[in-house]
């Protein structure tokens, strides 16, 4: 509005310079006299919201008056505001580069007390502006007041010209620009400044993108070995089953026959390879049948120190021939969690087992206990050989095993998988080649 205003101003400026007559100019002069109390209000609202004045007091009090002053311009004798009985016409030359002559007539009282009141309004907002900027220190305002100050000595110049204090052009209508320019510069700024933030606001929203697509993936990978896992499982089960019943013939039959022999009989001594094969392998069998049976857990609420003691407990001897011990740092306070005690030892033994294979000539486990707000943690921890990258992807797929046939069956690691899984927790591992191992264990509390 403060734009359209100050464009019909500098509109009726030319129609004044265009007059011929003093009948013609005192029509623009008229104009140009009344748009101005317009163009004071709209400015002293945008200068009133722009450094922030809370009282809009005195943009009500001007548009009041500015409108009194409109009225009364039209209803009071032309005496008191412009008549053609009282002609001022000015002849003025620019440095002699153009001369002008303004048909105009003498102001009377009502548009004399405009242009003062006018005056006083712009000294106002002149005054507001510089404590705005002396509080907020901004820059760019500063570029508004120069533009003020030069629109404030424009309409003085003016109104001293219309007084007929002196004789020169009238300016306000080019200080306009100074004001409009000040504000296009202002307002393109907070522009950019918002682009800027937009520009900041699309990165941040890259990156989140980013890392859901990370999440993502690896909620994939884990999916897909879940489902490998109930696949082998079923499958594992399966012949585990079948194969259960012969073994138990097998040993049986070799037992009883071994029982019946004498030691020294030649025949003594392939049997007793048949018992201990077939012992090997219904251990792996119950492994197998562990690994399938895994959805079929007995979860009670239970403590897991006193688990991993149980546990501890069994291994120790174990342990102890092979020159490794252990160390056992548990949490205080730890809540007691819904668990298949059986499951969480299951995992703990075979951890440990893991554990001391990859330190053959000895060192130390250490089982650690810890908790967070959502999970019970269970670190178990050696100084072995460590696990490359490589291996660590296939670590916890059932069958995956770098130890010799006999040795080793994969199927350790995927079950603690398996059952961490079920007990709605994870199991996690972080090694370093050559200096050790430590498998993380999560149940949710
Ligand atoms: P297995 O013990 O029968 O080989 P697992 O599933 O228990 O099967 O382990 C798979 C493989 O992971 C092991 O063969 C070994 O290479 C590696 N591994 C597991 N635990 C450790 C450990 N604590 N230190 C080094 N390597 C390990
Ligand atoms: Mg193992």
């Amino acid at each position: 509005m403060l734009c359209v205003c100050a464009g019909l101003y500098d509109v009726f400026c030319a129609g004044l310079y265009n007059s011929i007559s003093l009948e013609q100019g005192i029509i623009w002069q008229r104009l140009q006299l009344n748009i101005i109390g317009f163009v004071s209000v709209f400015f002293v609202w945008f200068i009133n919201g722009f450094t922030e004045q809370k009282s809009k007091l005195i943009i009500k009090l001007s548009t009041i008056w500015f409108l009194i002053i409109l009225i009364a311009s039209f209803l009071v004798n032309p005496g008191l505001s412009l008549s053609l009985l009282k002609p001022a016409i000015k002849h003025v030359s620019f440095f002699s580069i153009f001369n002008i002559t303004y048909y105009e007539c003498e102001m009377g009282i009502v548009y004399i007390v405009e242009t003062l009141s006018i005056l006083v309004l712009y000294l106002y907002l002149l005054v507001i502006s510089i404590r705005y900027y002396l509080k907020s220190r901004s820059r760019i305002f500063l570029v508004f007041i120069c533009s003020l100050a030069v629109f404030f000595f424009g309409v003085a110049n003016d109104i001293l010209v219309g007084l007929q204090v002196y004789s020169f052009i009238y300016v306000s209508e080019y200080a306009y620009f100074s004001i409009i320019m000040a504000m296009a510069y202002i307002l393109l700024s907070k522009f950019v400044g918002v682009q800027i933030a937009y520009e900041e606001l699309n990165n941040k929203l890259e990156l989140k993108v980013e890392e859901r697509t990370e999440e993502n993936e690896k909620l994939q990978d884990k999916l897909h070995q879940s489902e490998k896992m109930a696949a082998v499982g079923q499958l594992a089960g399966g012949v585990a089953h079948e194969i259960n019943n012969p073994m138990t013939i097998i040993l049986g039959y070799a037992q009883i026959v071994l029982k019946r022999i004498k030691p020294e009989d030649p025949l003594s001594k392939p049997l007793l390879a048949i018992e201990k094969e077939a012992i090997r392998c219904k251990k792996l069998i119950e492994n197998l049948l562990t690994f399938s049976r895994a959805s079929k857990m007995v979860k009670q609420t239970g403590d897991v120190n006193k688990a991993i003691k149980e546990a501890v407990a069994l291994i120790e001897p174990q342990a102890k021939v092979k020159n490794t011990g252990i160390v056992v740092n548990y949490a205080d306070k730890l809540p007691d969690i819904m668990i298949d005690v059986n499951q969480i030892q299951q995992i703990i033994i075979n951890l440990c087992n893991n554990a001391m294979d990859a330190m053959p000539a000895g060192g130390t486990i250490k089982i650690e206990t810890a908790q967070d707000d959502k999970f019970v943690k269970i670190a178990v921890s050696d100084n072995g050989s460590g696990i490359s990258d490589e291996n660590k992807k296939k670590l916890f797929e059932p069958f995956f095993t770098t130890k010799e046939v006999g040795k080793g069956t994969g199927l350790g690691l995927s079950i603690c998988y398996e059952l961490a899984n079920k007990h709605g927790g994870d199991i996690s591992v972080e090694s370093e080649v050559g200096k050790g191992t430590t498998f993380m264990v999560r149940l949710p509390k």
